[in-house]
């Protein structure tokens, strides 16, 4: 009886495990903590976005890097599979906005509960806190653990990528890949907030619909959306999203219009008539009329005047810095790889050396990689737990072929 091994009981080594066991297979899945995916407990704030219900063409665009490589296995278990076997064992989904899928309860124990009732059911040998160490090849893979050596036919390294290293995930699948080979592309962190190089006089402000432009030393980037500026970072969907498309860039500066609806004209004169109808006004009334006041202090600090000059003494020259203040609000971002707060890895096991049809090496037989470990990454919004699924499924079925 073939003997497999999968290294990592996140999302993509449990799905892995559960497509592959059959009477022919004993499959052995090792993690180093307690319990199966403590990852994919917190990921959609708890509620586990499970996968995105968007039709092909839209759901790739959100593949940010190396969605190519996806085309093959994704023809052969997409996000619609992955949504039918969840309904078909019993777990109820929704759809939300953008097409995000939960399970009906709100809650990630829901699938974790099902994941853990299959490997029972399955008879996976299931190998709790075994922290692998390193792994050896000659006629099978020797598994090497502090208690204990495994021999496998096949081996799978589901081990993620560096985020959140508490859950486990602390980048220990790029060694194992370097020892067989492998070239691993530079780990970055996505879906990370930007960090302000100085300081902002802001208590946490949402704001809704601002466009953001993020420079970097590369290329600049640009999207509209929901934010959050706090003292220290800005944050939101769209500082998230900006922050993911950049990851790989050298990071200069963010520029936010605050006013995104008005052109620089339009906004001029607007500022006009409002400083002529409120000139006996202080400019931070007279902006607050505007703007947020939290936000009307930012400019106000940059422009370095008192806030309760009058609205009558605003120079032209100021009147016109407001405008670019408002229109052009620039930060510095200081380049920082905080895996400790960002989603995703972007960066991994490099692809070329990887078959996408069944996610097995080029360089070692029998040797897989499936999910974060491998240098593909998402958007928010599902797309990477799908990443896990599908890649984790090409994997299933080519090792119980090859029995
Ligand atoms: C806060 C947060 C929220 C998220 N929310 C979502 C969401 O809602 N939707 C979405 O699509 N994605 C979300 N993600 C991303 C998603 O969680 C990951 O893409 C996904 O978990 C990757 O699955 P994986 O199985 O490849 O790796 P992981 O989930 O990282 O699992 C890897 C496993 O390998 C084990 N391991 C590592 N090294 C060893 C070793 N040497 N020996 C033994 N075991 C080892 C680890 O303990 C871990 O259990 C979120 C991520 C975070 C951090």
């Amino acid at each position: 009886m073939r003997k497999i091994g999968i290294i990592g009981a996140g999302p993509a080594g449990v799905f892995a495990a559960i497509n592959i066991k059959n009477e022919n297979n004993e499959v052995y899945l090792l993690d180093k903590n307690n319990n199966i995916g403590e990852k994919l407990k917190i990921t959609g704030n708890g509620r586990c976005n499970v996968t995105n219900a968007k039709y092909y063409d839209e759901f790739m665009e959100n593949i940010i890097r190396n969605r190519n490589f996806l085309y093959s296995s994704f023809s052969r278990f997409d996000n619609f599979s992955m949504i039918d076997f969840l309904n078909k064992q019993g777990v109820e989904t929704i759809v939300e906005e953008d097409g995000k899928v939960f399970p009906k309860s709100s809650k990630s124990s829901e699938i974790i509960l099902l994941f853990e009732s299959l490997i029972r059911e399955k008879r996976i040998k299931y190998l709790p806190n075994t922290t692998v160490e390193n792994i050896e090849k000659s006629d099978c893979f020797v598994v090497k653990t502090a208690r204990k050596n495994y021999k496998f036919d096949s081996l799978i390294i589901a081990t993620g990528g560096l985020t959140y290293p508490k859950t486990g995930s602390t980048g220990d699948g790029y060694n194992f890949a370097q020892s067989f080979g492998h070239k691993i592309s530079k780990a970055k962190a996505s879906l990370m907030p930007l960090y302000l190089e100085n300081r902002l006089d802001v208590k946490a402000l949402s704001l809704t619909n601002k466009k953001l432009i993020l420079r970097t030393k590369e290329k600049s980037y640009e999207i509209i959306g929901d934010i959050m500026l706090t003292p220290n970072f800005i944050t939101g969907p769209a500082a998230l999203k900006i922050q993911a498309l950049a990851a790989r860039d050298e990071l200069e500066s963010l520029s936010i219009d605050f006013l995104p609806d008005l052109t620089y004209e339009m906004l001029d004169t607007k500022l006009v008539s409002l400083f002529e109808r409120n000139s006996k006004k202080n400019i931070s009334n007279v902006l607050n009329i505007l703007l947020n006041d939290q936000l009307s202090s930012i400019v106000i600090d940059r422009l370095k005047i008192k806030r309760d000059i009058k609205a009558s003494i605003i120079t032209r020259e100021q009147r016109k810095r407001i405008l670019e203040l408002i229109k052009d609000f620039d930060f510095k971002i200081r380049q920082k790889e905080n895996f400790n707060n960002a989603v995703i890895t972007s960066g991994g096991v490099d692809l070329k050396e990887i078959n996408p049809k069944t996610m097995e090496s080029k360089l070692v037989n029998d040797l897989y990689f499936i999910g974060e470990v491998l240098d593909i990454d998402a958007l928010t919004g599902g797309f990477n737990l799908q990443i896990a699924f599908t890649t984790a499924y090409a994997a299933s079925l080519d090792i119980k072929e090859k029995i």
